[in-house]
């Protein structure tokens, strides 16, 4: 059996999971290093939604001051009627967020929230460059080979390579993830090519099988960003985004409010770009004893609750707590999987069938969702956070 805080444990994929979980290993004495295929950190990505559920393991990492200081905290989450604007549902955010969910809600770009995380790691236990090309986990340790020709050995592995996880594929053989029929054009530019159109903080525009999703990516209001989702049959290409044919969408919304064409209209083309979204059956692949999977390499999904990267900062909570409160890693990766089916499974339905917030909702289920303690157990403990700083020192001066 492996001995627990001796392990090597490997994490391919140094995203936003992989660092997460990587940072909190670290702290708690393991012997983590990441594999990343990218040949050095890069800021990419285009506007994701932190949801309290999120900002809870940003607390953990120490970080969620960062990203409300780089981000933007909308005032409510407006749904609307897409093509005269009818309020359908609005959802007070901002203090009221606070209030009833623990935590804010805050609006960004990809590449901040990455840089965010990205800062909690030991930069040295990072390899760059190191795409995992195939993994042998049946012998002694686990054997992990690079496209580079390159070799390196685990005792525990941690797949967090995102949609097409090659860790998964050595797990469960190579499956294609699914075109999930919808595609997504997503732009952000300036906000004074606006031209003083009043725009709320966050609004969904919900067509008929349509919808265009606007918000702010900075505390600022300095930096705009959609994307507007529509239905297409059939994606063409390998690749995860295409060149655009700005007419394209134009028409597809044609028939929204005035207000929303505006907003399409004044991108420039050139940051338009489309984008395929797919997605994995929800008959989620944790893994075995020694080789565990987390965010979009165990279960990618449509984004139509915004919850990829909640979903992954979830996972990476709940496995430290399983690893902090078990025997063994066999033990830890178990309880972890046991502990997130139920939750993914319920998110995975939800976002297919795009309803939420498309009328009067409950949405404490998913906000009001705390990683760090839900359902804790002897195998799963609560984490708690510690005090910041000051008011340690100020606990612990004489009376
Ligand atoms: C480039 C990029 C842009 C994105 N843009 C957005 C966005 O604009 N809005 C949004 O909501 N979501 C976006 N996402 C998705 C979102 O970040 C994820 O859904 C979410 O963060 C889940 O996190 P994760 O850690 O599972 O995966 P990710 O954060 O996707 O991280 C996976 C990591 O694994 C690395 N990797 C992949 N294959 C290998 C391999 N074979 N060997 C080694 N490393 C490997 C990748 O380079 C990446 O760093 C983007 C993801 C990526 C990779």
């Amino acid at each position: 059996m492996t001995n627990m805080t001796s392990a090597r444990i490997a994490i391919v994929g140094a995203g936003i999971g992989g660092c997460a979980l990587a940072t909190l290993l670290q702290r708690a004495g393991h012997e983590v290093t990441l594999y990343e295929q990218a040949p050095r950190f890069s800021p990419v990505g285009a506007g994701i939604h932190l949801s309290p559920n999120l900002i809870r393991v940003l607390r953990l990492l120490g970080v969620d001051k960062l990203a409300l200081l780089a981000g933007h905290e909308p005032a409510a989450f407006v749904n609307r009627r897409a093509e005269d604007g009818e309020l359908l549902y609005s959802l007070p955010l901002g203090d009221a967020a606070n209030a009833r969910f623990g935590a804010p809600f805050i609006t960004l770009t990809r590449g901040d929230l990455y840089a965010a995380v990205m800062s909690t790691v030991r930069p040295a236990s990072i390899h760059w460059g190191k795409r995992l090309a195939g993994m042998d986990w049946r012998g002694e340790t686990v054997e992990l080979g690079f496209e580079d020709g390159t070799v390196a050995h685990a005792d525990i592995v941690i797949g967090a390579d995102g949609l097409r996880s090659r860790v998964r594929e050595a797990l469960c053989g190579f499956e294609k993830p699914h075109f999930s029929g919808q595609v997504a054009f997503r732009a952000s530019y300036p906000s004074h090519l606006l031209e003083g159109l009043p725009v709320d903080d966050l609004t969904k525009w919900w067509g008929h099988d349509t919808f265009v999703l606007p918000y702010w990516l900075d505390r600022g209001r300095s930096k705009f960003y959609f994307a507007a989702m529509t239905p297409q049959a059939e994606w063409p290409t390998e690749a995860s985004s295409m060149p655009v044919d700005v007419d394209e969408m134009y028409s597809i919304f044609a028939g929204y409010h005035a207000d929303v064409r505006h907003m399409l209209r004044q991108a420039p083309p050139e940051s338009v770009s489309k984008w395929a979204l797919f997605e994995r059956s929800p008959k989620f692949e944790f893994g075995n004893e020694r080789v565990v999977l987390i965010g979009d390499a165990c279960h990618p999904m449509r984004p139509f609750m915004s919850q990829g990267a909640a979903m992954a900062l979830e996972d990476v909570a709940v496995l430290y707590r399983a690893i902090s409160g078990a025997p063994d890693f066999a033990s830890a990766f178990s309880a972890y999987d046991a502990h997130r089916y139920e939750r993914l499974s319920e998110v995975h339905r939800v976002s297919a069938a795009n309803t939420f917030m498309h009328g009067p909702t409950e949405p404490d289920w998913v906000f009001g969702y705390d990683p760090l303690s839900a359902g804790a157990t002897a195998q799963i403990p609560a984490v708690h956070l510690q005090p910041p700083l000051h008011a340690r020192k100020l606990a612990s001066e004489p009376a």
